[in-house]
């Protein structure tokens, strides 16, 4: 097909604002495309040469651009210069100057898809000492071929500055639309895209064998698959909610998210998270991969840190500096990395993402070596929203973001941002300055590994207007194994059958306590609550030690306005 039509195509596109419409022109365009010419158009409308994570560069500034459309038109190179001022787009001065047809004596073949594809794939190649001369030849040969508003296009994919407003999203609909029906339909074009970030492969796909052929399309080494991510929530009693049961808690670090690809011939490839080739920048977890993955062949996940000299794991910004072109080998001794792995995607051409995380943890603890700058993330399994948060606090002790909250029996869900992952970060918990002396009036039963004890206590401000204990928390988190085993010895002697009436509260306790024992609290703030009778709670409270006061002497109603209420 003649890359006219492309180009008025385009005309079209950049011309139409509305989303519907955008879909609707490029489906039709799409579906009558051969195999080859699809997969060339889609990355062109993308304003790419290939899939997302290949970086194909053609190095082009504009200035060696407007030397060729000079070259190319026969329009002085002044002319050309002064039309760029005005007009301020190279691909609008491309369209003036060649406006018309070049007079040549042998008449000028039309530019074909496949022969711009070719000669862009030509000049992407060209490296050395006359790389500008020879890559301006093959546009001007090119240019020679085009109409004014084929230059245009030919001039914007030079210098990569396509815009048709198509994003990814946008071909998945069309590719839809083209070949199944209608944009409904299309989880299957969807859950391909996630896995193979290549829309111009899944166009051809679609193309030469229909929606049956995406069926076929799963991870592959080599290939980056689209990464998983994590939900988040506002509470950490969410996460019960959501994931109850038993969860894996693992650390989550704050560095580089990573994907590697080890292929059967040995070679390793690793992906960012926005599927960048990132492999040349870390040389020594290559090495490492190498050596410490004991598999042929495999995809697996995991957080790039950079380590200080105690071990503890320095800011994200330090790590950043590994991402450089130069002095590459320097900065892998100045600042050392280690490799947190988290999940495995495929193991010797098995393709796992579809295993439960249990399962996947087991293949990635078997071909994982330990030693070298490459390890497993930490993790524990637990059950309980306190032991959560205990566990949240010692890893941010040991210089960790926080926690990922992981379903045990969730699949790797490409490119999804899912309730199988659920983050839960330091800032989330943000604490007041200002501590709390809160008085127990009640406690509830232990769950999980707190079975058998208490789980949780229920404690009160004091209200000196009515010499009333009101409910104002539920405490479960800051309770080391040693006060939960001390708490019968403390509280059981106050321990009554009904709510002791100087204590008001919405909330129903399994265990009432007469109001005596007051202990010292931190939060992150208070906020209004229906629930409390004292009508403010206290968001993540935590336990930090008991105190020798006088339960008249707590914290005061008045004492907690003054605080200030979200
Ligand atoms: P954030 O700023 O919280 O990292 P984000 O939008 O960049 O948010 P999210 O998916 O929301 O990314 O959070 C998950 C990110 O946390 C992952 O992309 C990964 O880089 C990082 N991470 C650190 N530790 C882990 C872990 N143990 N498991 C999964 N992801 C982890």
């Amino acid at each position: 097909m003649e890359f006219m039509k492309v180009a008025l195509l385009f005309e079209e596109l950049e011309k139409t604002a509305s989303g519907n419409d955008l879909r609707d022109l490029l489906s039709a365009f799409l579906k009558d495309l051969s195999e080859e010419e699809i997969s060339v158009v889609v990355y062109l409308c993308l304003g790419r040469l290939g899939p997302e994570y290949d970086d194909i560069v053609l190095g082009f500034a504009e200035k060696t651009v407007l030397k060729a459309l000079s070259r190319a038109s026969g329009v002085s190179e002044k002319k050309v210069d002064s039309l760029m001022v005005t007009l301020g787009d190279a691909g609008l001065v491309a369209e003036q100057v060649l406006a018309r047809k070049l007079t040549t004596l042998v008449p000028v073949e039309s530019l074909t898809i496949h022969d711009l594809y070719a000669g862009l794939i030509k000049i992407s190649h060209v490296s050395g000492s006359r790389s500008v001369e020879a890559k301006s030849d093959i546009l001007v040969s090119l240019l020679g071929r085009c109409s004014g508003v084929e230059c245009k296009y030919v001039v914007r994919i030079a210098l990569g500055t396509i815009r048709l407003g198509i994003a990814e999203m946008t071909v998945v609909d069309s590719l839809a639309i083209a070949f199944i029906g209608s944009k409904k339909d299309k989880v299957d074009v969807e859950r391909a895209y996630m896995v193979c970030p290549d829309l111009g492969y899944i166009a051809s796909v679609l193309q030469s064998q229909g929606v049956g052929g995406l069926s076929k399309i799963t991870a592959t080494v080599g290939r980056p698959v689209k990464m998983m991510l994590a939900q988040r929530v506002t509470d950490l009693d969410q996460i019960e909610e959501k994931m109850p049961g038993s969860v894996l808690v693992e650390a989550k670090y704050d560095g580089e998210r990573v994907q590697v690809h080890k292929l059967d011939s040995g070679v390793v490839r690793l992906f960012s998270r926005q599927l960048q080739d990132i492999t040349l920048q870390f040389p020594d977890l290559v090495a490492a991969v190498s050596t410490h993955l004991k598999c042929s062949s495999c995809i697996v996940e995991g957080e790039i840190l950079a380590l200080g000299e105690n071990g503890r794991p320095l800011a994200f910004q330090t790590l950043m500096q590994r991402r450089r072109k130069n002095d590459i080998a320097d900065y892998v001794s100045k600042i050392p990395v280690v490799l947190k792995l988290f999940d495995v995607l495929l193991v010797d051409s098995v393709v796992v993402m579809g295993h439960q995380l249990v399962e996947r943890k087991k293949w990635l603890n078997a071909i994982v070596l330990p030693g070298g700058a490459m390890e497993l993330a930490t993790n524990m399994v637990m059950d309980d929203v306190y032991e959560i948060d205990t566990y949240f606090r010692s890893m941010l002790d040991a210089g960790y973001e926080g926690v990922i909250v992981k379903s045990l029996d969730g699949s790797y869900q490409a490119g999804h941002r899912g309730w199988n992952w659920i983050k839960w970060k330091k800032d989330y918990a943000g604490e007041l300055v200002d501590t709390f002396d809160v008085v127990v009036i009640g406690a509830f039963h232990g769950k999980g590994k707190r079975k058998g004890g208490y789980g949780a206590l229920l404690c009160a401000v004091y209200d000196s207007g009515s010499e009333k204990f009101l409910s104002f928390c539920k405490l479960g988190t800051g309770l080391t194994d040693t006060v939960l085993e001390g708490l019968n010895t403390v509280l059981d002697g106050n321990r009554v059958k009904e709510k002791p009436k100087n204590v008001e509260s919405g909330v129903i306790a399994d265990v009432w306590f007469s109001p005596i024992v007051v202990c010292e609290i931190s939060g992150a703030e208070i906020t209004r609550s229906p629930s409390h009778a004292s009508g403010f709670a206290l968001r993540f409270p935590r336990f930090l030690k008991f105190r020798e006061k006088k339960a008249t002497d707590a914290t005061t109603l008045v004492e907690v306005k003054e605080m200030g209420v979200k």
